[in-house]
């Protein structure tokens, strides 16, 4: 029997689900079992052609309708999707393997957030006037064309929404290509923006390994890609945009800091470390992966840390009292065991978790190592699952200084109750999403990106809008044209 997760067909464009079983084919395994719930065919270049020409033919239209009719398709949208949260968070959990504790409250939720927001701005896209005496200028704000969005498979639905939603709003078309490893939510998306309305080909979905995206990427019709991902994923898609001088906004990856002071409140910043290391299973690019604690409390910290990370519930995703679920792939299981073992031949001390949990699925336990410093591959480099590291410091400047010491610039957290020290510290801190007394809280209404490495350009928020549409400016002259000869 088929499986409720498989779709109708690989690809959504036009309007409709579309197949071509010539293309490679992509299994889905549900990382909670390794059973292999559904297949879809990567596109070949017809599909990847029938797309890019559709979103391209669609464009115009759409951005001649009214901020007000494009917001309000975008509403809708965004009201089918609360409506049908539920189911849409249980496929999340099949594509990804999250509990649905977790995606009953941050998938569709945040992806309907994004096209309500965005709907909300569609009609408020407006230039201004600039008098030059007789003369004056004004701005339009336009649409960039075809956008071509990436997404990496730890939220599969809201990646589609925090690149579709401010697309649409401005008055773009889209082809989005979903990560191989998690290709089914974009599609519901795709399906529900028809259903509010949307004109066909404004919105289309793709499957595909980097191949393409690639091909998306190259195409001269495009002019944005908006990309989440990797750091080499995202230097190569940079390059290839480049080449065409198209816009690009990259949310990359991270290894950001948290830094907690011996005044701290120790059971928020114990809570702030677990949501910034364990929710997703750590799957998540903004994660404080490095935790600084002041020698004063690390002991204190570190027991508390680890009698809370006890009560982790490891199980059954599709159970809602399941907090902590499987590594998106196996793959991905034994890279982060691979870095669990680093951590342990290097010298950290292992305080909790260490091993892949005894049952089935992708499970590792949630891993806390202390004495960790700043040169050990584990404080370095990006894990993307459920390994803390937690360094001793002793004062501000110092703590700052070895902050700041990476390529990465995602997010940076502080937990202090000095707020003068608070502001003092983000601000020293070379980051693009900050928190202070929390951490990971990512509302469509605060800019999400990173600097250095991590990134170019913003999600969410108005900063998006400004990178999904371009500015022209129009000289009125009102009098006679004075020339040289
Ligand atoms: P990857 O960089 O491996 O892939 C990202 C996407 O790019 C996938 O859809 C992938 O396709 C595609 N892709 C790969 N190569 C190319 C190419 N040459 N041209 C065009 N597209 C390409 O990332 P993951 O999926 O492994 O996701 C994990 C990474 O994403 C982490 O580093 C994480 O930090 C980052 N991330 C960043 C976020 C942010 O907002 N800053 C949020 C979430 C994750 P396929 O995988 O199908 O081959």
């Amino acid at each position: 029997m088929t499986h409720p997760a498989q779709p109708k067909a690989s690809h959504f464009i036009n309007g409709e689900y579309v197949e071509d079983t010539a293309g490679t084919p992509i299994p889905v395994i549900y990382a909670a079992t390794g059973e292999q719930i559904a297949t879809v065919h990567a596109a070949t270049p017809a599909i990847v052609e029938q797309a890019l020409s559709t979103a391209k033919a669609a464009q115009k239209a759409w951005a001649r309708m009214t901020g007000t009719e494009r917001g309000r398709i975008l509403r809708r949208a965004a009201d089918i999707m609360r409506a049908r949260n539920h189911d849409l968070s249980v496929l999340e959990t099949y594509d990804t393997g999250k509990p649905l504790q977790e995606t009953l409250v941050a998938d569709a939720t945040s992806g309907a957030d994004a096209l309500e927001y965005f709907g909300g701005l569609a009609a408020s896209l407006t230039g201004e006037h600039i008098p030059l005496g007789e003369d004056w200028v004004y701005t339009k704000r336009e649409a960039l064309g075809l956008c071509v969005g990436i997404g990496a498979w730890n939220y599969p639905t809201q990646i589609a929404c925090w690149k579709g939603a401010p697309a649409l709003a401005c008055g773009n078309s889209m082809v989005f290509k979903p990560s191989e490893t998690t290709p089914l939510c974009a599609l519901k998306v795709a399906e529900i923006l028809i259903e509010a309305g949307a004109p066909a080909g404004v919105f289309n979905v793709v499957q595909g390994m980097g191949e393409v995206g690639g091909a998306l990427v190259t195409d001269p019709r495009v002019d944005k890609v908006s990309l989440t991902g990797s750091v080499p994923t995202g230097k190569k898609v940079y390059a290839a945009a480049a080449e065409g001088m198209k816009h690009v906004t990259m949310e990359l990856g991270g290894k950001s800091p948290l830094i907690i002071f011996d005044d701290a409140d120790i059971d928020n910043a114990v809570g702030g470390a677990i949501n910034g290391n364990f929710y997703s299973s750590g799957q998540v690019c903004s994660n404080g992966t490095r935790v600084f604690v002041q020698k004063g409390i690390k002991e204190k910290f570190l027991a508390r840390l680890a009698e809370r990370t006890g009560n982790a519930i490891l199980g059954d995703p599709m159970d809602e009292a399941t907090s902590f679920g499987p590594m998106v792939t196996e793959n991905q299981m034994n890279i982060v065991l691979g870095y669990i073992e680093k951590g342990k031949e290097e010298g950290a001390r292992l305080i909790c978790g260490g091993k892949r949990a005894d049952m089935d699925g992708y499970f590792i336990e949630p891993t806390v190592f202390a004495d960790v410093t700043d040169d050990m591959t584990i404080a370095r480099e990006e894990i993307f699952g459920p390994v803390m590291s937690v360094l001793d410091f002793d004062t501000e400047e110092e703590v700052v200084a070895r902050a700041n010491d990476t390529e990465f610039g995602l997010s940076a957290g502080v937990f202090t109750k000095d707020f003068t020290r608070a502001h003092r510290v983000i601000g020293n801190l070379e980051a693009g999403s900050c928190f202070i007394n929390s951490y990971n809280d990512a509302p469509v209404e605060a800019p999400f990106g990173g600097v250095k490495a991590s990134g170019v350009g913003r999600e969410n928020s108005k900063e998006a809008i400004k990178h999904f549409s371009q500015v022209k400016s129009v000289y009125v002259r009102m009098g006679d044209v004075e020339a040289a000869f």
